[in-house]
């Protein structure tokens, strides 16, 4: 957006702060906010910031083994054309940012900018990649002076949508108001839990936009009085909140679909096998960055939905990458690949631009996917599992920092500063969430992202 276009709806909509957002490693939306008339300053050399910000926990810990620590200096600087004057929240405008070096090139430890990076090597190819995060979110309703969840209902329950209305309509006008395509709304099958699918974008807007879905989700709901968590099991004894992202590759044009091909299995073109390849290979590493939090772990139950097994099939919706078949008529257009190991706790910008990372060296290698998987992999046996080469996803957050460690690819990609600084930050939060005992990881993650 020009700068005289959001001067003008600073005016009219009498907005009083623009928040600058990033979301740092630990996943975390944060930023600062700045004055209207301070806008021409602010996008042209950035706000100020601790380097060290990126390396802090989600508990705002600075682990004294991170390179960065607080002498040092970043700037945050908002991308004009994310610029929206947010519907839920009077008097307040938000831009999303990346964050640079104070000479104003990108800096090393940047989400947002590493992910350009990868989309950039997929231009390179001739190739876009469209994406969508689904996300589960649960809602809670303040029953005396604790939240609990808003219902306790069954899966795509008409009941519950009837009782969610009220919560659903106001988040679902939000999002349309700010430019984000609603495509359906469903009850799902944790206590209160809820989900709402947006239409897939390109390359960085698809990210971006997993950033303005849940700032909107939590900010109306804030503005409604109720609350919702995006924590991975919010609800420890029921289902957990998925963030499942569909991803496709497209020509430059953006008008072909490079993964659908009518006459390959499943309608899957030679290039949709190879990068779901790469993902599959990758996938304990990736986990690191899609499953990203101690509780990310707990998500991942047999026969919930959730997948548990590393491999793919068609249609099937317990293994890591579903071939998500294509609609009647329409099925150039929406085949598509949805990778499941993934919660709303993850950096959107990191766990797409890993996903490009994994499936760019399956392209490479011409890397085979194994045979699909037509059954939920938790009703084979241990040796029947074997057999087929089936393995088990990392068992907690630990393990999949260490397939990460031991990950030359994901390491070269995103740089070994980088995955040196996010293993340190993520061990520390591990080790904090441990020494704090029982509830420490509800605390830590209810309300957090
Ligand atoms: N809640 C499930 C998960 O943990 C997903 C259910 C579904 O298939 O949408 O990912
Ligand atoms: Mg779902």
């Amino acid at each position: 957006m020009q700068h005289e276009s959001i001067n003008k709806l600073l005016m009219e909509q009498s907005v009083e702060l623009v928040r600058a957002i990033y979301v740092g490693p630990d996943g975390i939306a944060r930023g600062k906010a700045f004055r209207p008339d301070s806008l021409d300053e602010i996008l042209e050399s950035g706000i100020g910031l601790t380097q060290a910000q990126a390396s802090v926990t989600v508990f705002d810990h600075l682990p004294a083994e991170s390179q960065f620590q607080p002498v040092g200096e970043v700037r945050i600087r908002p991308d004009a054309s994310t610029f929206q004057v947010l519907p839920y929240l009077p008097g307040h405008a938000r831009m999303l940012s990346d964050i640079e070096t104070i000479e104003g090139q990108a800096w090393e430890l940047c989400p947002r900018s590493l992910l350009k990076t990868f989309l950039n090597q997929l231009s390179e190819q001739g190739m876009v990649i469209r994406a969508a995060f689904e996300n589960e979110f649960t809602i809670l309703k303040n029953v005396n002076e604790t939240w609990q969840p808003l219902e306790k209902l069954n899966c795509f329950s008409s009941a519950a949508m009837d009782i969610a209305s009220p919560y659903v309509l106001p988040i679902i006008s939000a999002l349309e108001k700010q430019g984000v395509l609603v495509e359906k709304y469903y009850p799902e099958a944790g206590h209160g839990q809820h989900e709402i699918p947006v239409r897939h974008q390109a390359g960085l807007q698809a990210a971006d936009q997993q950033v303005v879905f849940k700032e909107t989700v939590r900010g109306t709901a804030l503005a409604n009085n109720f609350r919702v968590s995006f924590m991975p099991k919010a609800a420890p004894d029921s289902a957990g909140n998925g963030c499942h992202i569909h991803f496709s590759l497209w020509d430059s044009s953006c008008e072909k679909n490079l993964f659908f091909d009518p006459a390959g299995d499943y309608a899957l073109s030679e290039t949709a096998r190879y990068f779901m390849a790469g993902i599959l290979k990758h996938a304990p590493a990736l986990m690191a960055f899609t499953a990203p939090t101690t509780n990310s772990y707990k998500r991942f139950v047999e026969r919930c939905w959730s997948s548990c097994y590393v491999c793919w099939g068609p249609d099937n919706r317990e293994a890591t990458v579903r071939a998500a078949s294509g609609f009647k008529g329409q099925e150039a257009a929406t085949v598509n690949l949805e990778f499941k190991p993934s919660d709303p706790t993850c950096n959107p910008y990191l766990a797409l631009a890993g996903i490009i990372c994994a499936g760019l060296d399956g392209i490479e290698n011409k890397a085979d996917p194994g045979e699909p998987v037509l059954t939920d992999p938790a009703l084979l046996s241990p040796q029947e599992r074997q057999s087929l080469g089936l393995a088990g996803y990392p068992t907690d957050l630990g393990a999949a920092l260490r397939a990460l460690e031991q990950d030359e690819v994901l390491r070269t990609g995103f740089g070994e500063s980088r995955i040196a600084d996010y293993i340190t930050m993520k061990r520390a939060e591990i080790e904090m969430i441990d020494s704090l005992g029982k509830d420490a990881e509800q605390s830590a993650y209810l309300f957090r992202f």
